[in-house]
């Protein structure tokens, strides 16, 4: 098994440090113009695409027997209407060093299906998690895990934008590394030390509509913290933590029943979690991966460095 998982997080950081690639490549030739269009001929929808692309097929490759369950589908370029969009994923998937016919481009998108479950082995992948923060050419992510019976086992995150670029991964027990784009400079990433209530650096998302903001106001109150919080799009705000440059991940539902896709956790938890951190839901209940797309069974996320998880979670309740 632990062979196993050694090659599966080889195979995935390729995987992820390509479809990086590929992505930070799409934002540097897109112009502000671009940014604006109509959401299918975008460039975030192009990168978005092929990144999904290009790690699906990797994937295949090395791990032919493991399932990925991916956030996008090829519906968006299917149809005679589409040609255009559909011409430029192809070449971004080649730029990426994959000369792939379109239909072998396509299969490999709707490879992602995988429904989930509480048994057996899957990978889930958020090809963009972030897609605001891509086209603000501020922070995004690819986010890969590997999910085996319901419990997140190996986690990679591409943060192209995230001091000049970061690749952190982990797999269960071994720690959390962080490494520069190109896989040089590798080294041991691990939580800060903080442990006052007061000290507590915040994070959250940029987006309003992500997160409940009054939630978060009222529980650094209660906590004395006085720090303005650090907004961060995508699951960089894992990797934030995971090296210490936060404390506190919160994500609040802001509709009562709406609960998380699992993409957008799954790599950020394990990575975390082996930089020495915690993380439950708003109702210190552990994160159950087995329960399909989505976090069904958990409400909301606390993400911490560990040290101050059970202070937060009392001042929740
Ligand atoms: P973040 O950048 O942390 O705000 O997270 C981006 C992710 O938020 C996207 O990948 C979406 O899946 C997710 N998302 C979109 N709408 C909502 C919502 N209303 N509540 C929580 N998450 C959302
Ligand atoms: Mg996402």
């Amino acid at each position: 098994m632990s062979n196993q998982i050694d090659t599966a997080l080889r195979a995935m950081t390729v995987a992820v440090r390509a479809a990086s690639a590929c992505c930070r490549a799409v934002q540097a030739a897109m112009t502000d113009a671009d940014a604006v269009r109509k959401d299918d001929l975008s460039p975030v929808t192009v990168a978005d695409l092929a990144s999904q692309a290009i790690v699906s097929r990797a994937l295949a490759e090395a791990l032919p027997s493991i399932p990925l369950m991916g956030e996008e589908d090829a519906s968006p370029l299917r149809g005679g209407d589409r040609a255009e969009i559909r011409a430029a994923v192809v070449r971004a998937v080649a730029r990426a060093g994959a000369e792939l016919a379109e239909e072998d481009v396509l299969a490999a998108i709707d490879r992602g299906t995988h429904a989930g479950g509480a048994s057996g082995a899957f990978f889930t992948l958020d090809p963009i998690d972030g897609t605001k923060g891509f086209l603000r050419r501020e922070q995004y992510a690819v986010a890969l895990a590997l999910v085996v019976d319901g419990r997140v086992t190996a986690g990679v995150l591409g943060c192209p934008n995230l001091a000049g670029g970061r690749i952190l991964s982990a797999a269960r027990g071994r720690g959390a590394v962080a490494e520069e784009m190109n896989g040089s400079g590798a080294a041991r990433v691990r939580v800060s030390g903080v442990n006052r209530s007061a000290d507590i650096r915040l994070a959250e998302s940029v987006e309003s509509a992500h997160s409940d903001r009054g939630a978060s106001e009222s529980l650094a109150a209660r906590l004395g913290t006085s720090a303005a919080p650090v907004r961060m799009d995508s699951q960089a705000k894992y990797a934030l933590l995971a090296t210490g440059g936060a404390d506190l991940y919160l994500r609040t539902p802001t509709k009562p029943g709406r609960t998380e896709w699992i993409w957008d956790h799954a790599a950020g938890v394990v990575i975390l979690e082996e930089a020495g951190g915690r993380v439950t839901d708003l109702d210190g209940r552990a994160l159950d991966f087995g329960a399909g797309r989505r976090l069904e069974r958990n409400r909301g996320i606390v993400a911490t460095n560990g040290l101050v998880h059970d202070a937060v979670l009392a001042a929740l309740s």
